[in-house]
């Protein structure tokens, strides 16, 4: 179950199988959704309508959207479908962490998850079903990736998320950190963060919103070069390429330094400042060593840390830190003038960490 996983050399890093737009639904299909409208002598208008409902109205039925025409409302309801996912199950963790699964059109499932904390709201969204990196630590990859997300399936999860807030209340931030590599499925990942940022979308700040990659260079320019403020988190795990190389499978096609240059290039273009996360394994990268190397390969950089204490996953072996060897570690890198947090664990009780809960729910067969 937890066998490593090799990927074929010959393969580009972000070359999953493409995404498969969900047949009937009308964030999928704009042009379609014209021509049927057309077709019943309705104005492109109606259009524009049924999706301000959804996107920024909370609609979750067509019956619901009293701006449109009874008969009308009706009709789409029959030919059409408000969303391309369907809630499969949506836990709630003592600490008020909302996890949602959700079912897609081909009956993958895929994992968000909303963080309240103080006025913050935080979504935490998957791009990709699974993960093709394969990071030995991480449940979204043990068994590969099976597609790229489309990019209205990607929104659909800070709508659903979203429309879990009370009224009046909206989505403050969101992390790109659910399943997959954000960066392998970059074009529909944009496309969707640009409706999401829509003042009469989700009216979410690029600012507010972070996406997290393993460290593909090519890619990191290019999300550099898109004219945007969103922050950008390159996962490091490991002070060299030796040990990089046993915990991110990908490193070794890659290596650490031509990372660092792409993430100190995307400051340099973009102005803002990258965050490292570095999560600890017990035993194995939490050490006094790993910490001075650490130390040594951010020196000068303009960058953050976040230290992830690891969460343990069903069928792996890998061991939380020890509370101590987190402290001094942390203490390490704060010392030699590097901003460091160590990042809190949340929604442990329904298994809020990555892929984890697609994991128990395919493990126990389908989900009702
Ligand atoms: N593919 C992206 C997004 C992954 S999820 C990336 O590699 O950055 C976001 C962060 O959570 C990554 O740093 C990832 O390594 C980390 N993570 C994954 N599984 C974890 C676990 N079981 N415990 C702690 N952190 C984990």
């Amino acid at each position: 179950m937890s066998e490593k996983l090799t990927l074929p050399v010959t393969l580009p890093l972000d070359d999953a199988p493409p995404a498969v737009a969900a047949p009937r639904a009308v964030l999928e299909h704009e042009p379609e959704l014209l021509t049927w409208l057309a077709e019943r002598g309705q104005p492109a208008l109606r259009a524009k309508q049924i999706r301000r409902q959804i996107i920024a109205n909370r609609a979750e039925s067509f019956a619901a959207m009293t701006d449109l025409p009874l008969a009308l409302r009706e009709e789409l309801a029959r030919d059409w479908a408000v969303f391309a996912t369907e809630i499969a199950a949506s836990p709630v963790a003592g600490d008020g962490t909302r996890k949602l699964l959700l079912r897609l059109h081909d009956g993958k499932l895929i994992e968000c998850v909303l963080l309240a904390e103080a006025d913050r709201r935080t979504a935490c969204i998957s791009t990709q079903v699974g993960c093709g990196m394969g990071c030995v630590f991480c449940a979204s990859g043990l068994e590969g990736v099976a597609r790229n997300l489309t990019s209205t399936e990607i929104l659909e999860q800070l709508l659903r998320l979203r429309n879990f807030l009370p009224a009046g209340e909206r989505l403050t931030h969101c992390v790109v950190m659910g399943m997959g590599e954000p960066l392998a499925n970059l074009p529909a990942l944009l496309e969707a963060l640009a409706v999401a940022g829509k003042k009469d979308g989700l009216d979410l700040g690029q600012r507010h919103i972070t996406i997290s990659t393993v460290g593909l260079p090519a890619k990191i320019r290019q999300l550099a070069e898109a004219g945007k403020q969103y922050h950008l988190a390159v996962s490091l795990h490991a002070p060299d390429d030796g040990l990089r190389n046993q915990i991110v499978p990908t490193n070794d096609r890659v290596g650490l330094a031509a990372i660092l240059e792409a993430a100190d290039d995307f400051y340099k273009t973009t102005g803002r400042q990258v965050t490292y996360e570095y999560v600890l394994l017990g035993g194995l990268n939490d050490g006094p060593l790993h910490a001075r190397k650490l130390v040594e390969l951010l020196r000068g950089r303009q960058a953050h840390l976040n230290l992830i204490p690891f969460n343990s996953v069903d069928g792996l072996d890998y061991q939380r830190p020890d509370p101590d060897d987190v402290t001094r570690f942390a203490e390490t890198l704060r010392r030699a003038g590097i901003s460091t947090k160590v990042r809190k664990t949340k929604g442990g009780d329904i298994a809020a960490a990555c892929g984890q809960l697609r994991r128990r729910a395919e493990a126990a067969g389908p989900v009702a």
